[in-house]
């Protein structure tokens, strides 16, 4: 667990030495979640492929903690919004991200989950899938290749290291 950090050097040896570890409880928690992220299977359109690929054999994002693609909303934290989003797919996609326990995290994957793609620029496509969900990370391509979603649940787990504390300040 490298990122755990120490809250005081010496003291943080000693302790090591007798075999115990010494770390904020906020390291512990985000280093548990950002390794252990639970995607939804959501599919859209031909990136869809590519997300697929990425849990097969080939490239194995089991290495990353992220394989257990969840077919409940209520069991997954991360939705890869992988394809063109409809006009008449936002209300469902909106209500499937409402359905997931917070803490909850979108990626973008593909020009057009992520702007709607120059292709797709008219009124039976959504822009951008920003305009539904907040989306902590976009990953460009049209199709993004698997190793380009690989880097982009890397840039995910970062962020969730770098999140909030567990137990907020009133
Ligand atoms: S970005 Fe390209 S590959 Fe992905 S859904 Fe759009 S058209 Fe298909």
């Amino acid at each position: 667990m490298g990122v755990v950090k120490t809250v005081d050097g010496k003291l943080g040896t000693q302790l090591q030495n007798q075999g115990f570890l010494l770390a904020k409880l906020d390291d512990i928690v985000n280093e548990i979640r950002a390794n252990s992220i639970w995607p939804l299977t959501f599919g859209l359109a031909c990136c869809a492929i590519e997300m697929m690929a990425v849990a097969a054999s080939r490239y194995d994002v089991a290495r990353f903690g992220a394989e257990v693609f969840r077919a409940s909303p209520r069991q997954a934290d991360l939705m890869i919004v992988a394809g063109r989003v409809a006009q008449k797919m936002a209300p469902v996609l909106r209500q499937i991200y409402d359905q997931m326990p917070e803490p909850k995290y979108v990626i973008a994957m593909g020009a057009c989950a992520s702007t709607g793609n120059g292709i797709f620029n008219n009124y039976a496509i959504v822009q951008g899938v920003d305009e539904l969900v907040p989306v902590d990370v976009y990953v460009p391509g049209c199709p993004p290749r698997p190793e380009s979603l690989i880097y982009g649940i890397l840039q995910l787990q970062k962020k969730i290291r770098k999140s909030g504390k567990i137990l907020e300040e009133k």
